[in-house]
């Protein structure tokens, strides 16, 4: 007898308490923080889906592997351990820790990227698309079309467009330093990229000369789809899946922060020895030594451990079903979602949820107040705040409004995924009521971070 129940793969050993407030205290503390998620006191938050990186808890084998951490400067135990793991997964020949996944595109781009030059992405997350830019060089997003089209269904939406990628490689193939594949694609919904898409990209890189990378942040839940959604890999492990996957390429940048199940690190692998070495080098003037790279060593066990966790089969079969079940939840109610649901999250459709509301006054950032407002949730836009800025000044309105409820790993059982779609079902009941916002106050990058807003019609709810 093969029982259909799916449960959290794991029993509770250690448990952290989270705070009911009444919406009062929620409007008080939103005002506070500018209107700003991000700006909120984690104690104010009952369920925080602001993100899924660092969020995660660590298993009692991590923990254990944390007490063994080999704290010495140079040449630690616990580096050889990390090295070994993400060698064995990813079979790149140089492996550079660094403190998270920015680091590493910092250290990559700031080593090998020169004003000018182009990268292509089938998306660029918002601080690999930064990092690019803060080198005077171009970051260019090439999915394909039905990857920004919400409503689409498609089994491997976080494809690259490979006419596009050959027409560019033709066209600009001497500014190109190099292509990147998001996996999976954070900023596009958080859906997978095919093996076959990933070959694809390869062959034509290699016929080109153009290094490939992965942002492999997500490669076990990559390699999780592919397992259920491609031909031919229903019967591999997804070990085997990732390990065929990074075989095409040249690197990666990693934010150990997600598919490393940790709370902190990162790193960059790859197999050009020209390029290790002046990554190296950046690496020890801003990060650290090569064997820490900014890092405690029990942060290196700890990652060492959870990236084959990361890739267990009950685990990700838990983990990609509980926000599948949310997105179902939502489809049956009519609240629009990014269709399918992606890997780490539930994106929701604030163009389509929200139509009155102009994208000049964010309605994705506005669902997501509400959302904070009636139910305490804390969910994070990826729209025209968070891309709507163009290196240049000039506002654009973004491809999509996005909420993005995004599921810390291993942390939230169904009960609280039953309490989001309550709050949610409750607040579709409001939404001809929901009301824009402004920017009163912005840095000059990453201005979702810090902006600070005002309720464009003076509430976010109407009477
Ligand atoms: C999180 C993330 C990063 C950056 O990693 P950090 O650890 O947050 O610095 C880069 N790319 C993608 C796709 C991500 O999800």
């Amino acid at each position: 007898m093969e029982f259909k129940t799916i449960i959290e793969p794991f029993r509770i050993k250690v448990v952290e308490p989270i705070r009911h407030t009444t919406p009062a205290e929620r409007a008080v503390a939103l005002e506070a923080a500018g209107y700003n998620l991000f700006l909120l006191k984690a104690e104010d938050v009952l369920i925080d889906l602001l993100t899924d990186s660092g969020t995660g808890a660590m298993s009692s084998r991590q923990m254990a592997g944390m007490m063994l951490g080999d704290e010495s400067y140079a040449g630690a135990t616990s580096f050889y351990k990390f090295e070994a793991a993400v060698r064995d997964i990813t079979g790149f020949r140089h492996v550079i820790p660094t403190h998270q996944g920015r680091a590493a595109e910092r250290v990559l781009f700031g080593s090998v990227l020169e004003p000018g030059e182009i990268v292509l992405n089938n998306t660029h997350f918002d601080t690999t698309r930064a990092n690019v830019e803060k080198q005077q060089a171009i970051a260019r997003d090439i999915p394909i079309p039905e990857g920004t089209h919400p409503e689409v269904i498609h089994p491997f939406k976080g494809n690259m467009d490979l006419a596009a990628l050959e027409k560019l490689l033709k066209e600009d193939g001497p500014r190109i330093r190099l292509v990147m594949l998001t996996v999976t694609n954070n900023s596009g919904g958080g859906q997978p990229v095919s093996m076959e898409n990933v070959r694809a990209v390869s062959r034509l890189c290699r016929t080109h000369g153009k290094p490939f990378f992965f942002d492999a942040c997500r490669f076990a839940e990559n390699a999780w789809f592919i397992k259920q959604r491609e031909p031919g890999y229903a019967d591999r492990s997804p070990l085997e899946i990732a390990r065929e996957m990074f075989s095409y390429a040249d690197g990666c940048t990693m934010s150990a922060k997600k598919d490393g199940m940790a709370n902190i690190g990162g790193f960059l692998a790859l197999n050009d020895e020209n390029w290790a070495q002046k990554c190296k080098n950046t690496l020890i003037l801003t990060e650290g030594f090569i064997t820490y790279g900014g890092l405690a060593g029990y942060d290196l066990e700890a990652i060492a451990a959870g990236l084959y966790e990361a890739l267990q089969e009950d685990y990700l079969r838990y983990r990609i079903r509980s926000v599948e079940y949310l997105g179902e939840i939502l489809t049956q109610a009519g609240i629009p979602i990014v269709q399918p649901t992606g890997g780490h999250a539930v994106y929701i459709d604030a163009k389509a949820f929200l139509p009155d509301i102009p994208p000049n006054e964010y309605p994705a950032w506005a669902l997501s107040l509400v959302l904070y407002l009636v139910g305490g949730i804390r969910s994070v836009e990826v729209g025209t705040v968070m891309f709507g800025r163009q290196p240049d000044g000039r506002e654009k309105p973004a491809a999509m409004e996005l909420v993005r409820l995004a599921f810390p790993r291993r942390v939230y059982t169904q009960s609280h995924v039953d309490y989001i779609a309550e709050v949610l079902l409750h607040i579709q009941g409001l939404r001809e009521r929901i009301q824009g916002v402004r920017i009163v106050e912005e840095p000059p990058a990453l201005r979702h971070f810090s902006a600070r807003f005002a309720p464009a019609h003076g509430t976010l709810i109407a009477d």
